[in-house]
Parts: structure tokens; C-alpha cells; sequence
């Protein structure tokens, strides 16, 4: 394995395009390859090629979760979103990109079953164990989205800009379809470059977790207050970030027998995350 190191986005883009794997923080992508999930024959170390930056509406997608955690400059829901993710230690390595683009925690997927999201014909965690998996979009995969700074970002307005286009970030993500099982939209080799961030009047990221520190989300959620309105986002009950369009909309969630309890816990969340943003 070969591993490169670019110093502008461009020279960045042009290994990526030959092939390349996107390396930042690491902290995904080196288990996933040590467990035969991701294979790349280049690696690209990113670090000196993608912004940094962390400033009022514009963050460099190479920044860690503790700069953001630590910044005045990042509304609420993202910087309690970043705190509350993982561990110091990773916060201090993985960067905004990689959270952004980690792969499931399914256990089914990571212990390499056959399943859907593999490209293969049935769910596993569908009739087996899935007490952490979706209430919401789970009808092709089950899985529950990792990302707390995603949800905050989606319910932030957040804007992406890659090494070829900007888009919204709920586009930045897809639901699994049975011709296509990709989780994110981002074409062969597109490197994040940074993420514009709209200022909310006020926003909250509310997490349950099964521990009070260093745990995934069982549910999160994001509310962000702008003049138009509110907005609401949650992590951990679809295999993608979820936009929430109120509180009632969770009336329409299609939990699986083991997740049944998150609907109630995500209702509880979504009121208790408006109340602090209203
Ligand atoms: C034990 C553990 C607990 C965790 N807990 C949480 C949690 O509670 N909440 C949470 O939200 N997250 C959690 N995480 C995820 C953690 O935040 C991510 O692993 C980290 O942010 C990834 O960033 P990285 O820079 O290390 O990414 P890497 O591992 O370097 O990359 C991850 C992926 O993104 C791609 N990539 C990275 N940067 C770019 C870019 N700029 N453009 C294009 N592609 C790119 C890589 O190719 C790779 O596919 C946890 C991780 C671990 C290991
Ligand atoms: S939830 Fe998704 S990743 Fe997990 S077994 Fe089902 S299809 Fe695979």
C-alpha cells in the first residue's frame, strides 16, 4: 500500500481520481481496512490538502471534532453534537469530513453478513438483533446513522462544497434502493473541501445513549430555530441523517419489534429540543 501526501486540493482531486483513498483523522477508515471493509491500494492523506478552518459560517472540512467542539464561532447544535461524540481522544484526530462519511455501525455489516447494504438479498438485523437500528426509511436497510454532527448540520441548513459542486447536506445523503445500495451521493474520488454554515437564533443537540459518555446515538436530535421557523433533525433512527418536519411526523415511524422504544424516546427528545430552542 502506497500513501501520498498532497498539499493543495487539487493535487488532492487528482490521486483521488487515480484511484486514491481519502485518509484524514484515520480513525474510521484504518479499522475498516484492517477488517477488509474498505481496500485502497493508494492512500491519500488529506490533511495538508483540505481547509482546516473553523470561522462564523464557513468550516474546513479537515477540522476535528474537538477544534469545533472548542469554537465560539459554531452554532449550539454542532458544537454539543461534536462533545457528545465518541471520545476526546478520537475527537482530537477525526475530522468533520470523516464523521460525515463513516460507514454503518450495523453489527451485521461490519461482521461482513451477506446483507442488503452488502449487496445481497435480505436485511439480517431485520429479524435478528436490532435494538439499536432505524424507526425511520429502514425498509431495504435497517441500519441507524451514526453521525450526531450530521443530524446538527442537517438541521443547521448546512451547506457542502466538495472539489466539484455545493449542495444541501440532506443531499449529500441517500436511502438504499435494491439497484443501488450507496448511503451517500458523493461521486467516485469527490473530496469534501468544507461545509458553509448558517447561524441559527438559537439552537440544541439533545443525545440518549445507553451510557452517559463515549457511546453511539440511540437517538439524537437537533432543532435549530431560524426566523422562518424551526428545523429538526435526528440521528440514530434511519440509516441516513433524518430531516423532521415536527414532532408529529414521528407518527409515521416504522419500528422494527427491538425499536419500538425509540419512537417514544425520539418524541420526548424532539419536545424537550424545541422547548430549548423557543
Ligand atoms: C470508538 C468510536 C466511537 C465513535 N463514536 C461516535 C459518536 O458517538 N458519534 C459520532 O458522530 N461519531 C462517532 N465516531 C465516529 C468518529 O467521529 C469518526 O470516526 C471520525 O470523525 C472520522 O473522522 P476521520 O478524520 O478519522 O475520518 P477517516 O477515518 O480518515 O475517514 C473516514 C471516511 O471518510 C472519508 N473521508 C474523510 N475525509 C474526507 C474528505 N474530506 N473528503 C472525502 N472523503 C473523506 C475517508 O475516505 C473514509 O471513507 C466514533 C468512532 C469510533 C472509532
Ligand atoms: S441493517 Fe443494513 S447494514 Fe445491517 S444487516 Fe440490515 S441491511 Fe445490513
Amino acid at each position: 500500500m502506497e500513501l501520498v501526501r498532497p498539499e493543495s486540493p487539487a493535487d488532492a482531486t487528482a490521486a483521488l481520481r487515480a484511484g486514491g483513498v481519502a485518509l484524514a483523522g484515520g480513525t474510521e477508515l484504518v479499522p475498516l481496512l484492517r477488517d477488509g471493509l474498505a481496500a485502497a491500494e493508494t492512500l491519500v492523506w488529506i490533511r495538508d490538502a483540505v481547509p482546516r478552518g473553523v470561522e462564523a459560517g464557513r468550516i474546513g472540512a479537515g477540522a476535528t471534532l474537538a477544534e469545533l467542539e472548542a469554537s465560539d464561532a459554531v452554532p449550539e447544535a454542532l458544537r454539543e453534537a461534536c462533545r457528545l461524540a465518541a471520545s476526546p481522544q478520537i475527537r482530537a484526530v477525526g475530522t468533520i469530513g470523516g464523521n460525515l462519511l463513516q460507514a454503518t455501525r450495523c453489527w451485521y455489516w461490519r461482521l461482513k453478513f451477506p446483507c442488503a447494504l452488502h449487496g445481497g438479498d435480505r436485511c439480517h438485523a431485520r429479524e435478528g438483533e436490532h435494538g439499536e437500528h432505524a424507526i425511520l426509511g429502514n425498509d431495504v436497510c435497517a441500519s441507524a446513522h451514526p453521525s450526531d454532527p450530521a443530524a446538527a448540520l442537517l438541521a443547521l441548513g448546512a451547506t457542502v462544497v466538495t472539489d466539484r459542486r455545493r449542495f444541501p447536506v440532506a443531499e449529500l445523503y441517500r436511502l438504499p434502493s435494491d439497484g443501488d445500495r450507496r448511503l451517500t451521493t458523493l461521486e467516485p474520488g469527490e473530496l469534501l473541501l468544507e461545509l458553509e454554515v448558517p447561524q441559527p437564533e438559537a439552537s440544541t443537540y439533545l443525545k440518549a445513549m445507553d451510557r452517559q459518555r463515549f457511546a453511539f446515538a440511540i437517538v439524537g436530535v437537533a432543532a435549530a430555530r431560524f426566523p422562518e421557523g424551526v428545523r429538526l433533525a435526528l440521528a440514530g433512527v434511519a440509516p441516513v441523517p433524518w430531516e423532521l418536519d415536527g414532532p408529529d411526523a414521528l407518527a409515521a415511524s416504522t419500528p422494527l419489534p427491538g425499536t419500538a422504544y425509540k419512537v417514544g424516546l425520539a418524541q420526548a427528545l424532539v419536545r424537550r429540543a424545541l422547548d430549548a430552542v423557543v
